[in-house]
């Protein structure tokens, strides 16, 4: 089978390597979409060398259909599933909270652990979720990341009339806007990049555009009261500095993003406010479930975020294309093109 493999900083190979045999518990997936994110542009950029192995394969943003299950377990031949790409201890302390997607050992599939850039991916039967037929191919790779926007927002308990500010609006701070709106929020996304600024309003979003005092407008916005949620979805150091003077009283900061340096933030609306400042990684089975309904039902629309399909030859450039930035949401590999 073909699989792409991490070579190191800058580098993906596409060659062959033997079908893979499942083990005990595990079933055969062949893999139809993996999308690109922004944890694989950090570990192409040889961030994360210290998790993925050298000739380790990406990708967990998947969807697939089940080439091969065991008996018993539920699953059949051409099943449409997604995977959710974590394996944890269920013993440690985080697993016992009921967080197993942080387990203090947690591995994620395409990371520590082979992920779906490759046309047959073994995977324990217990992570694959099962999607609706209806749903297309392009529409269920989008599935992964719309369950991390599922999980923020529940865990910023977004309700129906909030105000929600969110900075940055790549696939993940668009999907976080989408789902908060449909809780009934009101919801604003501060972004600079053109081509997603249009793709947004095609989408029905407010967007606060290049060039314009994001805290101000979203202090008029909100009657001078300020934003009863704000996402930080740019992994940007400005953004970071002005996170917390958009919130009201008693509101949330969310940081989604990854940010892999110390950043500066303003710590005094943090104390007069009483801020509320938390963290959002991955995500639970219900997260999925949620994102899962979300997408079937239409209530969340996922099409127009794809922006671009490349075939697994081409992952070396799709990923300096994503890095380049300009004219790009979602990249997904079609692993049967
Ligand atoms: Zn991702
Ligand atoms: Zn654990």
């Amino acid at each position: 089978m073909r699989a792409s493999f991490y070579e190191g900083a800058g580098r993906f190979r596409t060659g062959t390597a033997p079908d893979p045999k499942a083990e005990a518990g595990e079933a055969v997936l062949k893999v139809k979409r993996v999308g690109i994110c922004g944890t694989d542009l950090h570990i192409f950029q040889g961030h994360l060398d210290h998790r993925i192995p050298k000739g380790g394969i990406i990708g967990h943003e998947t969807f697939a259909e089940v080439a091969e299950a065991p008996r018993g377990t539920g699953f059949a031949t051409g099943d449409h599933v997604v995977v959710e790409p974590l394996r944890f201890c269920n013993a440690c302390r985080t697993c016992r909270m009921g967080a197993p997607y942080l387990c203090y050992k947690l591995q994620v599939r395409g990371v520590e652990l082979p992920g779906g850039m490759q046309e047959y991916w073994a995977v324990p039967t217990e992570r694959m979720i099962k999607v609706p037929a209806s749903l297309s191919d392009d529409h269920a790779a989008v599935i992964e990341p719309l369950a991390i926007a599922t999980h923020s927002v529940g865990r910023a308990n977004v309700k129906s009339g909030d105000a929600v500010l969110v900075f940055g609006g790549g696939p993940i701070g668009a999907l976080i806007a989408m789902v908060s709106r449909h809780r009934g929020a009101r919801v604003i996304v501060s972004e600079v990049n053109p081509f997603r600024v249009e793709l947004l309003k095609g989408l029905g979003i407010e967007v606060v555009g290049p060039g314009v005092d994001v805290v101000k407008f979203a202090t008029d916005w909100t009657g001078g009261e300020g934003v009863d949620v704000a996402f930080e979805v740019t992994g940007n150091a400005a953004a970071v500095r002005l996170m917390t003077d958009a919130v009201r009283v008693w509101g949330t900061v969310s940081v989604v993003a990854i940010h892999s340096e110390p950043m500066a933030v303003k710590l005094y609306p943090m104390f007069a406010r009483e801020l509320t400042m938390q963290g959002t990684r991955l995500y639970a089975r219900a997260d999925w479930e949620e994102a899962i309904r979300l997408a079937a039902s239409g209530a969340v629309p996922l099409g127009p975020l794809v922006s671009h399909t490349i075939p697994l030859e081409g992952l070396q450039e799709g990923m300096e294309q994503a890095l380049r930035g300009g004219p790009v949401m979602k990249v997904l590999v079609d692993l049967t093109a």
